[in-house]
């Protein structure tokens, strides 16, 4: 006999693997499904990070466990990563934390940070870790809306003063998932000056920090002045280095919130296996060509996507950052109407943006994580299928 928790009865399910049975019974129909829904990077792990792996996995030393809050190397090359980007100087004793990925961070985050009944701030549309991982801590999630008019950003002004007093972490994330939308200095420096004025932690969700184009950098929220009193960054390498599977990322800023964040994590796991970590520090500190020349690729199929887009009638802001486009479903659809007709017309997959909260509704996110040819393939079949328009 079982009886699950009611915590976990209360967590709705898992968007993506009902898209992932559905995709499974095409497979098995013969049908060949072109996935534009999992934010999977289809480049490989550069050769250079890998070749670091291997040599790693020769010595026997390595297969211990690792410290706690993770290897010195990986710790310093993060720190080291931080100056040279950033110009932000960390302590990697007190300031840096070793994750398994940076979903498991985010999730531990918030189990370290709230007590029962407390709130958290999160993105409408967002992640959808965010507000699972807090009904895991038996927390409410409270949406800030983004909205297209406001360039996908949250306006603080309106989250009402009874919230504020009961919130304690506050999420962002940007570049965005799955908006695509980016934010600058300003809007960094106003969200610190928020959160210290109502005294909520800042969890900045980082994973698409170095995947940009056109020029534009993302700026770290550590640089904002104020920000180490009060803001934690999670960073990723899995989109970064296409290195999704290898499950490494690391958490950095405010001292207390760190350690804090280690005592969950050093009591249910202990940290990742010493070679992944050395060969990550190799990603971050080693030469960085291979990021341009992933952005590039992904740009090249951003301006294919958008242009093919257009043609149909269907609307898409261009992104600066991720490998997303956030577009706007044609008006007969509903986004989840919208996506189970393309899904069973054409056999594309697209996530409908419902799936990121209410305020997705009318939009749905394509992942630029195929070749070119492939999303010529699923845009012939949505012109040649699909009826956009009454
Ligand atoms: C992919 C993703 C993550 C998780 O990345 P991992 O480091 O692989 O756990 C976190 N946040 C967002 C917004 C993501 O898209």
């Amino acid at each position: 006999m079982y009886i699950k928790s009611q915590r976990v009865a209360n967590i709705p399910p898992y968007l993506f693997s009902e898209i992932n049975r559905k995709k499974q019974e095409l497979i098995e129909q013969g049908v060949d499904v072109i996935d534009l829904g999992i934010g999977c990077p289809d480049l490989p792990t550069p050769a250079h990070i890998i070749e670091r792996l291997l040599e790693e996995m020769k010595d026997p030393n390595n297969f211990k466990y690792s410290g706690y809050s993770g290897c010195q190397e990986f710790r310093e090359a993060v720190a080291k990563f931080y100056k040279k980007q950033f110009n932000v100087d960390l302590d990697p004793e007190t300031e840096i934390l070793t994750l398994i990925g940076s979903k498991e961070g985010i999730a531990h985050f918030i189990s370290a940070s709230i007590d029962p009944g407390d709130f958290v701030l999160l993105p409408d549309p967002g992640y959808p870790t965010y507000r699972t991982a807090t009904f895991l801590a038996n927390g409410f999630p409270y949406s800030m809306p983004l909205l297209r008019g406001n360039q996908y950003l949250p306006d603080f002004s309106i989250i009402p003063s009874h919230i504020k007093e009961k919130a304690k972490i506050m999420f962002l994330n940007y570049p965005s998932n799955p908006t695509a939308a980016v934010a600058g200095h300003e809007f960094f420096q106003e969200a610190v000056d928020f959160s210290r004025e109502n005294q909520i932690t800042i969890a900045h969700d980082a994973a698409y920090q170095m995947v940009t184009f056109d020029g534009y950098q993302s700026p770290s929220i550590l640089q904002a002045e104020g920000a180490r009193e009060v803001a934690v960054e999670f960073g990723s390498l899995s989109k970064t280095y296409s290195m999704t599977g290898w499950r490494i990322g690391y958490a950095v800023g405010n001292r207390d919130a760190l350690k804090s964040l280690s005592v969950v994590k050093s009591n249910v796991d202990t940290s990742q296996f010493i070679p992944i970590q050395k060969a990550a520090a190799t990603a971050l500190t080693d030469d960085q060509t291979c990021i341009a020349e992933y952005n590039e690729i992904y740009k090249q199929r951003r301006k294919w996507m958008l242009k093919a887009l257009q043609e149909l009638g269907i609307e898409a802001d261009s992104p600066k950052g991720s490998f997303f486009i956030w577009a706007t479903v044609p008006k007969v659809f509903s986004s989840s109407e919208f996506v189970k007709n393309v899904l069973e017309k054409t056999g594309v997959i697209v996530t409908p943006g419902t799936a990121f909260g209410e305020y997705g509704e009318g939009y749905f996110r394509i992942s630029l994580s195929v070749p070119t040819e492939r999303l010529q393939q699923a845009i012939d079949r949505i012109r040649s299928k699909l009826v956009l328009s009454v």
